[in-house]
């Protein structure tokens, strides 16, 4: 599986695209402001866009769907139901942030816990992972050695609960049961800044710390 990050627009968010190396199979995930430079890697890899997979709503990780959608009319778009009401709620994320952009299409798939979604020879595992979004998930490929986890931990930060549906308690458990349940090795992609591996935040994220004294709760 090959990941690779485009960081762009306000708010610094990481654009994706997920390429199967044996087939050609690609992803884009959480296309946002980086969505032009996501179709263009995937031109350059040769790789065939099949869907448009989101971890969650809010408009830094879905601004560039229209564009994702118009270069790969078939992608389906999967979100999970929690978020559909911040998705429907994009026009006015952006009036609030003063941003303008086009229509959404709409989201044609649910994510479910537990489901996999294939591309390729390639396969991520769906963890729901609420408390930053009522409908954030993270994609696991245990296999890789890697995960897409969105909003929901950074390097040396966790994501922000003050937003509508956000929801510290709960976060603090998605991170406790969907993330630190990880092995230390698996390096996350994560919505905002440098990757990072689950060892290195489960020793040294300071919001985490105080909680779990760095055990794997
Ligand atoms: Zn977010
Ligand atoms: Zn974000």
């Amino acid at each position: 599986m090959r990941i690779e990050s485009f960081a762009g627009g306000l708010f610094g968010e990481n654009s994706y695209l997920v390429v199967c190396p044996e087939t050609g199979a690609g992803v884009a995930v959480d296309p946002g402001a980086g969505a032009a430079e996501v179709l263009r890697a995937a031109e350059r890899h040769g790789a065939t866009l099949e869907a448009i997979l989101l971890t969650h709503a809010h408009i830094d990780h879905v601004e560039g769907v229209p564009l994702v959608r118009s270069a790969a009319p078939d992608a389906p778009i999967v979100l999970h139901d929690a978020d559909r009401p911040l998705y429907d709620g994009v026009p006015q994320q952006a009036a609030a942030f003063g941003i303008d952009i086009p229509r959404l299409p709409p989201v044609d798939r649910s994510w479910a816990h537990g489901d996999t979604f294939a591309f390729g020879r390639c396969a991520f595992e769906i963890r729901h992972a609420p408390g930053h979004a009522p409908g954030h998930v993270i994609l696991v490929a245990g296999g890789d050695g890697v995960a897409l986890v969105g909003d929901v931990i950074f390097q040396g930060s966790i994501g922000r609960t003050d937003l509508p549906g956000g929801d510290l308690r709960v976060l603090m458990r998605s991170i406790r049961q969907q993330v630190l349940s990880m092995s230390d090795e698996v390096r996350m992609f994560t919505g905002h800044g440098p990757s990072t591996t689950v060892g290195d935040e489960r020793r040294g994220n300071p919001f985490l710390i105080p909680h779990y004294g760095g055990e794997l709760a």
